[in-house]
């Protein structure tokens, strides 16, 4: 049994401080994800922090138009159903709508959902000796085992994981900020910069220092995203990670593209924005063969693993699909 230390968080200054006197102290928000770690042996916390009582649980307007700031305590129902949210970023919205069950999603905070874990199998299993992420150096069972819902960009030698969350691909589509305290005060890290790729370093998942506290997420404004839309392809229509899923934002002006985003999720270790997509999209006709276009340049470096070799063109057909969703274009 490992003992544990239980102390609650009076203030975001108090939580960063917690954190900085073990590197084996967690967060305690909803716990959807790391109490599951704890339950499989492969978190082993020694401190738990319990955040949930701070006040960072608002989602409200930025002034001046800036935007939204979501407190990182918000939880993914409220969120997703907020006005502000429904009304000018519906990728979000529906991509909270499409994660995990209910009770999840009445459980589950913003920050949590940041900062989950891959949900690939060999690292959520201790049984398995080989996995990168879990333990250093041990190997990727996954390279040459079941990898069915494992990455096709991106990916290292190291490891394939995918990171598991619907929310942070809209987020990435949507050029979300994600503000962090620490001991030196606050600071702003771009969505882009906040998950990382496994590289030769896969233990690591965001960016950021341990001793920081994920306090908001700010949505900058972005007239464009009134037009946008999630498309989570999976095994089962409800509870299931998504094997590939597309945030995508079109803006038309003239009979042509004017701003196109487009994010991918359940195919790499991070959100993963395609600028390759979005360049072939610009300046081009809301058709479904620019779509085609597009997903094929999204697609261009993607590479499978065997099991899951049928991941590159459901991206393709996905990204297509969700392009004529957002735009009114029939696509086949
Ligand atoms: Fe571990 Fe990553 Fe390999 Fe999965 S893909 S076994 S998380 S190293």
């Amino acid at each position: 049994m490992n003992p544990i230390t239980y102390t609650r968080a009076a203030d975001p200054a108090a939580a960063t401080q917690e954190l900085s006197a073990s590197p084996k102290t967690r967060l305690l928000g909803g716990g959807t994800n790391l109490l599951d770690l704890m339950k499989m042996g492969v978190e082993t916390p020694d401190r738990l922090v319990d955040v949930t009582r701070l006040d960072l649980a608002k989602v409200e307007e930025l002034p001046d138009g800036k935007g939204v700031r979501i407190g990182a305590l918000a939880r993914n129902s409220d969120l997703a159903e907020h006005p502000l949210i429904k009304e000018r970023y519906p990728v979000l919205s529906e991509a909270l709508l499409a994660g995990a069950s209910p009770q999840l999603r009445n459980m589950a905070t913003t920050g949590g959902n940041l900062l989950q874990r891959t949900r690939c199998y060999y690292f959520y299993d201790p049984a398995f000796a080989q996995c990168n992420k879990r333990q250093p150096g041990s190997g990727c069972a996954a390279l040459e085992g079941y990898n069915r819902i494992h990455a096709i960009l991106g990916q290292s030698s190291e490891c394939i994981a995918t990171h598991p969350s619907d929310m942070c691909v809209a987020m990435a589509a949507l050029d979300a900020v994600v503000r962090v305290q620490g001991p030196k005060g606050e600071r702003e890290i771009p969505f882009a910069e906040f998950h990382r790729l496994p590289g030769d370093h896969p233990p690591t998942d965001p960016t950021h220092h341990h001793h920081h506290l994920l306090t908001a997420v700010h949505q900058p404004a972005a007239p464009w995203a009134k037009k946008s839309h999630y498309l989570k392809v999976r095994d089962r229509a409800s509870y299931a990670f998504a094997l590939v899923s597309v945030a995508a934002a079109l803006e038309t002006e003239g009979g042509k593209i004017k701003t196109a985003r487009v994010a991918l999720g359940g195919v790499a270790h991070k959100p993963w924005r395609s600028h390759e997509a979005e360049e072939k999209l610009v300046g081009a006709e809301p058709t479904a063969e620019n779509f085609k276009l597009a997903a094929d340049a999204a697609m261009k470096h993607a590479k499978g693993y065997k099991y899951n070799d049928f991941k590159v063109e459901l991206a393709r057909r996905s990204i297509v699909r969700a392009l004529g969703n957002v735009s009114g274009t029939q696509v086949v």
